[in-house]
């Protein structure tokens, strides 16, 4: 029986549309051989949305996503629309979709893939077969906590003060969604915290150990957040899945990704606790070289591959996508973010057609 999806995608701004074209022609090519289908709606965020309607996240397109199974988006933003008020900018639409869609569980991925692995700033022995995925608190910790502001002192001095709180629900929801990944993955979660100062972190960590007891199969351990990222520099491959709350994950997150030394190949995975998530590249729009034909898609076709495994619990066809992206890679194809000596230069639409072709001989 055919199993079918509702995906929103949110083409947005720059690089967006030329990335999500050759992406849908991947899921369209992939869903009869997994007896899928896809019903594909498109809508305005971002830039786009400002141009046509006033506002980059129309109520129209926040009901369209919720009605979604999940929503794919590309990149939002530009240099046209920097100088606006900030609730009209793009950035603002993209907040707004992650809190309409309450996603507090963010997915980041970093892989070293084997052909790309001299893009790394760090030796080869060190980074070849690193592969992590790094959970991250989204909506919760120091970024939201009460109080917060620049309040002055009785003696007259400013003071500056966020609050680093976390509700024991908080930590359970994102710390579920962490053990439920370690399961799809080898298993291991280190969960990050700084619970010899902290006590948010003290708490953090209580209820990461209380959660272990129902997912026996998931091994469990802990790191100072500052030990984490000597770790993370000094010996990657030890990590598998990494848990961690809102600030720390910002940072480790960005160290992960720098491991793989490439933007144009990182996707990631916003989720929340029912509906739809969101599955997106970690890169811009990059507006220098939107229209011309020389994007990289790989991370907006990896995100739909996040999309399907994540998203939709269908692994198969996310492993098949993995598959065709290492595969074109394998026989020397690169965009030109990507490029080294001896390697065969593609524009994104040929890039598109080299996967499409990777996934035909692999039918
Ligand atoms: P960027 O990621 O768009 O670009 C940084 C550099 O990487 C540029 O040189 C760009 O050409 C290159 N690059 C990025 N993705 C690429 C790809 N797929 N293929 C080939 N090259 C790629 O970051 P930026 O320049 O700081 O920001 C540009 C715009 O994007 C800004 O308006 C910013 O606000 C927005 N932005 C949006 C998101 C998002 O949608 N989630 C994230 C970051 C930045």
């Amino acid at each position: 029986m055919t199993q079918d999806y509702r995906i929103t995608l949110l083409p947005g701004d720059g690089i967006g549309p030329e990335i999500m074209a050759v992406t849908v022609d991947i899921l369209n090519a992939i869903a009869p051989r997994y007896n899928l289908h896809f019903t594909f709606q498109e809508a305005l965020i971002g830039g786009a949305a400002i141009d046509a309607v006033g506002n980059p996240l129309p109520t129209e397109t926040l009901e369209t996503c919720r009605k979604s199974d999940a929503v794919l988006l590309a990149a939002i933003g530009g240099y046209k629309w920097d100088s606006l008020p900030r609730e009209l900018r793009p950035e603002t639409g993209l907040l707004g979709l992650r809190a309409g869609l309450e996603l507090f569980a963010n997915l980041r991925p970093a892989q070293i893939l084997p052909q790309l692995i001299d893009a790394s700033s760090l030796k080869r022995e060190v980074v070849e077969g690193v592969d992590i995925m790094v959970v991250r608190e989204l909506t919760g910790g120091i970024y939201f906590g009460q109080p917060k502001g620049i309040f002055t002192t009785e003696a007259g001095e400013k003071r500056g003060v966020n609050t680093m709180a976390y509700r024991e629900s908080e930590i359970d929801r994102i710390g579920r969604v962490a053990f439920e990944t370690a399961q799809k993955r080898d298993r291991r979660l280190c969960s990050v915290d700084k619970a010899n100062v902290l006590e948010v972190s003290q708490l953090w960590r209580d209820r990461m150990i209380a959660l272990s007891a129902e997912y026996p199969d998931v091994e469990l351990t802990h790191l100072y957040v500052d030990n984490a990222a000597m770790q993370l520099v000094r010996s990657p491959k030890q990590f598998d899945t990494i848990v961690t709350g809102n600030l720390f994950g910002d940072i480790l997150s960005d160290i992960a990704a720098m491991l793989t030394g490439s933007i144009g190949m990182l996707p990631s995975a916003s989720l929340g606790a029912s509906g739809p998530g969101v599955f997106e590249p970690v890169h811009g729009s990059a507006p220098d070289i939107a229209g011309q034909d020389k994007a990289n898609p790989l991370a907006q076709v990896l995100s739909a591959a996040m999309l399907l495994r994540y998203g939709l619990n269908q692994p198969d066809p996310a492993s098949q996508i993995e598959a065709a992206v290492l595969q074109v890679l394998e026989a020397g194809y690169r965009t030109t973010d990507i490029q080294s000596p001896g390697t065969t230069v593609l524009g994104c639409q040929a890039m598109g057609q080299a996967l499409l072709n990777a996934l035909d001989a692999a039918a």
